[in-house]
């Protein structure tokens, strides 16, 4: 795919989604993405989309300050 923002291509990697809740920040590892070789934006798809809710909903319950969580061990898990 192309980036929406400059055109650029964008490539196959990883990242680290932080979320800023209210009472607390959730840090998911190793979330798949696509990212823009030139500007660096990052792109999810729609079941990634979905499954970071996920996540974040179960750590909202958990309600640790900062929760740390791995895409990948929690996909395996669900
Ligand atoms: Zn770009």
């Amino acid at each position: 795919m192309k980036c929406f923002k400059c055109g650029h291509e964008t490539f196959e990697t990883t990242t680290t989604d932080v979320t800023d809740l209210d009472s607390c920040l959730v840090v998911i590892r190793h979330v798949p993405c696509s990212e823009c070789e030139f500007c660096g934006e990052v792109y999810y798809d729609g079941e990634t989309v979905r499954q970071l809710e996920k996540i974040t909903d179960t750590a909202k319950t958990i309600s640790n300050e900062i929760s740390v969580i791995d895409y990948e061990k929690h996909e395996n898990a669900a």
